[in-house]
């Protein structure tokens, strides 16, 4: 049997009070599962007031990189180059939105760790850990909330704090794994995956056998009936399957086959890798000062955890993971929007509309009296399939011009007049 140093250590020191029998077998049951009170004790830390919600480039972001690096640190695990955890990159940001031409230059760091186990693959386990700080970049959906720290307890504390747990997990496994495990940590990926963008540009040439990413972006909420959205499931034809087969007792699962999406994992995807990308839902909290820790679904959050272990053991293990686009992007350049209407897409497949999953309030959909949970069909004329289509509408519309909005609400057809 391999005893990892850690243990052996411990056994020793316990052996001398002779109970090292019991301790062993408290041990054999409890390594290698997720434990919530070190995804509490992280979501409580970082979603604190005293990192001032890690906004990218802000002290509380560094604050965060610190924390993680003497995490891994204790581990035992490698930087990814060079000798810190640190991977700087930079970005710019437009902060006044009445100013299209001013740019404000951004440096963030993606905190990043590698547990080599020698194998002729390598599997990436990433979470976003930035988030809004007091809403300096403009990305809070709470109106006049400048001033207001954004703790970002479910997006994404929750996903940081998993990673961290499985990079506990898979360091202290006592079988030695079939795969080599990327724990990466990104920032400024609220600013549009601005963190992800950079890893995925090197992961292939410093890791060639780079073979799937796994993201999790908001995992902290899971609700009573257990859904979980699990995306990218139509990267590779081996997933729906896999991921059924380890699928948590009682969960639902809501798969998307998408492997764009409106997060990290879709860096990855548009570098040719697999991946997939688990949520639990968007919430009335979402990107406003009120998502604290309390709200956190603590034993929901180690379930998937656990999951999200069982998955990456199970990738190490298989034969080929084969990439398929899942999309085709008409045009490389994203259409420039010269308005907005101020809601959440949902980025799920659909044919028959795009589903609402928030809306910002005093925003032009709210204004007209959209609501959460409607499903958008039309904007004037043009018709909104999915995201894409929605995306395509709305490149078509100038400020100042009103256009009836038409939604399915209850399946019932309304219609709305938008000021954009
Ligand atoms: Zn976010």
């Amino acid at each position: 049997m391999f005893l990892s140093k850690t243990y052996f250590k411990k056994l020793t020191t316990l052996s001398l009070l002779g109970i090292s029998v019991l301790y062993f077998a408290q041990e054999k049951a409890q390594v290698e599962q997720a434990n919530e009170s070190n995804l509490r004790k992280h979501i409580t830390y970082l979603a604190s007031d005293e990192l001032q919600g890690r906004l990218t480039g802000s002290e509380g972001e560094t604050k965060a990189a610190n924390y993680f690096s003497a995490e891994f640190k204790k581990l035992g695990l490698k930087p990814y180059e060079g000798k810190e955890f640190i991977q700087n990159f930079e970005y710019s940001v437009k902060l006044n939105p009445h100013d299209d031409q001013t740019s404000t230059p951004i440096k963030g760091k993606n905190v990043i760790a590698v547990l080599d186990n020698k194998a002729d693959r390598t599997i990436v386990i990433g979470a976003h850990y930035d988030h809004l700080g007091l809403n300096e970049h403009h990305n809070s959906t709470l109106a006049n909330s400048a001033g207001q720290i954004h703790n970002g307890a479910d997006d994404n504390a929750s996903g940081t704090a998993a990673v961290l747990e499985l990079a506990r997990m898979f360091s202290q496994n006592k079988t030695k794994e079939n795969a080599n495990y990327v724990f990466a940590l990104f920032s400024g990926e609220e600013d549009g995956l601005m963190g992800s963008k950079k890893l995925a540009e090197t992961i292939k040439t410093t890791y060639p056998n780079t073979i799937f990413m796994i993201n999790m972006d908001m995992v902290g909420r899971l609700n009573d009936k257990k859904d979980l959205t699990v995306g990218g499931v139509g990267t590779s034809p081996i997933l729906p399957e896999l991921v059924k087969k380890h699928k948590p007792e009682g969960f639902n699962l809501a798969l998307d086959e998408s492997g764009v999406g409106p997060s990290d994992h879709t860096s990855f995807y548009l570098k040719d890798i697999p991946v997939l990308f688990l949520f639990t839902g968007t919430h009335n909290d979402y990107h406003k000062p009120t998502d604290d820790s309390d709200k956190i679904n603590y034993s929901g959050g180690t379930v998937i955890a656990n999951y999200v272990f069982d998955l990456a053991n199970a990738l190490g293990n298989e034969k080929e993971i084969p990439f398929v686009k899942t999309k085709v992007v008409a045009s490389k350049s994203v259409p420039k929007y010269k308005v907005s209407l101020g809601i959440m897409p949902n980025y799920a497949d659909s044919k028959d509309g795009m589903g609402i999953d928030g809306v910002i309030d005093n925003r032009p959909a709210a204004n007209a009296g959209i609501l959460q949970g409607d499903v958008l069909t039309k904007i004037g004329k043009c018709e909104v399939k999915e995201v894409y289509s929605y995306m395509d509408c709305l490149s078509k519309v100038n400020a100042g011009e009103e256009h009836p909005v038409t939604v399915k609400r209850n399946g019932e057809e309304k219609i709305f007049n938008v000021k954009f």
